[in-house]
C-alpha cells in the first residue's frame, strides 16, 4: 500500500513537535497525532535550559515564549548538605539578548511548539494511538482511536515514537525496560507565597534524598515549581516515600520558614525521568524513538527537554535523507542511533559520573564550599551548566580534581 505520509509522530510534547518542524522544514508530509488536547499540563520542573533556547531560536520561537507567562532565569543557586549556599550565575549567550534559560509551565512551553506545528503539519488531537501496524517485520503506520472513539488506521514511512516515557512502541517492540538504575522518579507540585524568591533557580543537595535533590524553581505572578528527584534503586533500597520526602524537606528546618505562609496549589504529583545512563537502542525496521521514548534524560541535572528537542532535530535530519533513499531497514535508520549519540554521548556520560559522585555528601559539601569561596571555581561550574566547556576538558579527570583542589 502507498503511504500516506512520510512520518507520522506519535507525542506532540517538544520532541515530536521539535521533529514535526524541522521535517516540516525539509519538505515532508507528517502527520503529527497527541492523546491530549492542547494546551494540556506535563509534569515537570518547567525549567528550559541554554540547549532548548538554542532550538527555540532556530525555530523563531523565543519572541512567543518571551511573551508568554515565565520567567527568565539568570543563574542557579546551589546548597550542600551542610547547608552552604553559592549561587552560579549562567554564562549570557553569545551575541544574543535572548536569556540563557527560562521556567515556563509546560501548559504554556509544549503549547508554543505544538501551535506552531499545527501551522506546519496535519495534526490530530486527542487521538490515542493504541497499536502499529506492521508489514513484514517493518512498523508501517499506526492506529487509534479518536475523540469520537471511532478507530483509525494511517500509514506512513516511518513512525516516530515521541510519546513520552510510557511509550507504546517501545513497550510493544519490547524496548521499554523498567531499569531502577536507570529510572529517576521525581514529585511536583506548584505553590504560592514562598519567600526569598529570586530569578534564579534553586538546586538543594538535601541529605535524605542524594543522589537526588530537591528544587524550588521561580515562575511568573509569584507561583512557585517544587519538586524532588531520585534515583528509583535508591527509593526501593531505603524504602523512601517520595510525597513523603517532598512534604519533609519542606518542612524542615532548612526551608519550613520559607514554606510557612506559602499555599499548596493542587496536589504533589509523581512521574518517571529515564534517564540516558545507559544507551539503549532508539530505531528499528521502519521506526525512530525520540526524547523520552529513547531515554535521553541528563542523568545528574533531570534535564530533558533540550535533549528531547535535540533527538527530534537529528531524527528529521535523518529521515529527510532515508526519505529520500526509499530504504526504511534497521540498518538504515541506525544512522540516528549513531547521529543522537555524537552528539548527546559525551555529555550523559559525564553526567553519569556526577550523579555517582552525587552520592558523596562530603564531596557536595567540599565542591560547594569550594565555589563559595573561589571565582575560578563557580566559573568553571558556569560553563560546565552552558556547555560551552570544551568536551575534552569536560572528559579529562582534573577538570573535576581542579574544583576540589582549586
Ligand atoms: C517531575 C519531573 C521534573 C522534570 N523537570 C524537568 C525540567 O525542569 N527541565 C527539563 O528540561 N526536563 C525536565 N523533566 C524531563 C522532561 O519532562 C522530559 O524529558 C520531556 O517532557 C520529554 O519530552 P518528550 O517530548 O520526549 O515527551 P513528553 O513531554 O512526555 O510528551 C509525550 C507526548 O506523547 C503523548 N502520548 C503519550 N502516549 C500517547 C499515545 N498512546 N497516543 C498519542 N499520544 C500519546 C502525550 O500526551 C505527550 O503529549 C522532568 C520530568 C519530570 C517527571
Amino acid at each position: 500500500m502507498a503511504s500516506q505520509y512520510d512520518l507520522i509522530i506519535v507525542g506532540a510534547g517538544p520532541s515530536g513537535s521539535t521533529c514535526a518542524l524541522y521535517a516540516a522544514r525539509a519538505g515532508l508530509k507528517v502527520l503529527l497525532l497527541d492523546k491530549s488536547t492542547f494546551p494540556r499540563d506535563k509534569i515537570c520542573g518547567d525549567a528550559i535550559s541554554g540547549k532548548s533556547v538554542n532550538y527555540l531560536e532556530e525555530l523563531g520561537l523565543v519572541e512567543s515564549v518571551q511573551a508568554s507567562p515565565q520567567v527568565a532565569v539568570s543563574g542557579i543557586l546551589f546548597s550542600a548538605p551542610n547547608g552552604t549556599k553559592i549561587t552560579v550565575p549562567f554564562i549570557p549567550r553569545e551575541n544574543s539578548k535572548v536569556s540563557p534559560g527560562f521556567v515556563c509551565r509546560r501548559e504554556v512551553y509544549d503549547n508554543i511548539l505544538f501551535q506552531e506545528a499545527k501551522k506546519n503539519v496535519e495534526t490530530i488531537e486527542d487521538f490515542k494511538v493504541t497499536d502499529f501496524l506492521q508489514e513484514d517485520g517493518r512498523i508501517t503506520g499506526v492506529t487509534g482511536t479518536n475523540a469520537d472513539k471511532v478507530e483509525k488506521q494511517f500509514n506512513a514511512k516511518v513512525v516516530v515514537g515521541a510519546d513520552g516515557y510510557n511509550s507504546i512502541l517501545s513497550r510493544k517492540l519490547g524496548f521499554y525496560e523498567h531499569d531502577p538504575k536507570h529510572w529517576v522518579v521525581a514529585t511536583r507540585a506548584y505553590y504560592r507565597g514562598v519567600t526569598e524568591m529570586t530569578d534564579a533557580i534553586e538546586i538543594h543537595f538535601v541529605k535524605d534524598v542524594l543522589p537526588g535533590y530537591f528544587w524550588i524553581f521561580p515562575l511568573e505572578d509569584g507561583l512557585v515549581n517544587v519538586g524532588i528527584g531520585m534515583l528509583h534503586t535508591e527509593l526501593k533500597k531505603r524504602r523512601i516515600s517520595l510525597p513523603q520526602a517532598h512534604v519533609a524537606a519542606v518542612e524542615s528546618p532548612y526551608f519550613r520558614e520559607r514554606f510557612q505562609n506559602a499555599e499548596l496549589l493542587g496536589k504533589i504529583s509523581g512521574w518517571n525521568l529515564p534517564v540516558g545512563s545507559k544507551q539503549r537502542k532508539a530505531s528499528g525496521d521502519g521506526f525512530v524513538l525520540l526524547g523520552d521514548a529513547a531515554g535521553l534524560i541528563d542523568p545528574f541535572s533531570g534535564e530533558g527537554i533540550g535533549n528531547a528537542m535535540c533527538s527530534g532535530k537529528i531524527a528529521a535530519e535523518v529521515l529527510t535523507e532515508v526519505c529520500k533513499s526509499n530504504d526504511f531497514s534497521a540498518q538504515r535508520l541506525r544512522e540516528y542511533d549513531q547521529k543522537l549519540w555524537q552528539e548527546l554521548g559525551d555529555e550523559l556520560r559525564t553526567s553519569t559520573m556526577l550523579q555517582k559522585l552525587g552520592r558523596f555528601q562530603p564531596l557536595l559539601n567540599l565542591v560547594v564550599n569550594k565555589a563559595a569561596k573561589s571565582n575560578d571555581v563557580r566559573t568553571l561550574i558556569s560553563e560546565m551548566m552552558a556547555g560551552v566547556t570544551p568536551r575534552s576538558v569536560l572528559l579529562n579527570p582534573w577538570t573535576y580534581l581542579r574544583l576540589l583542589f582549586v
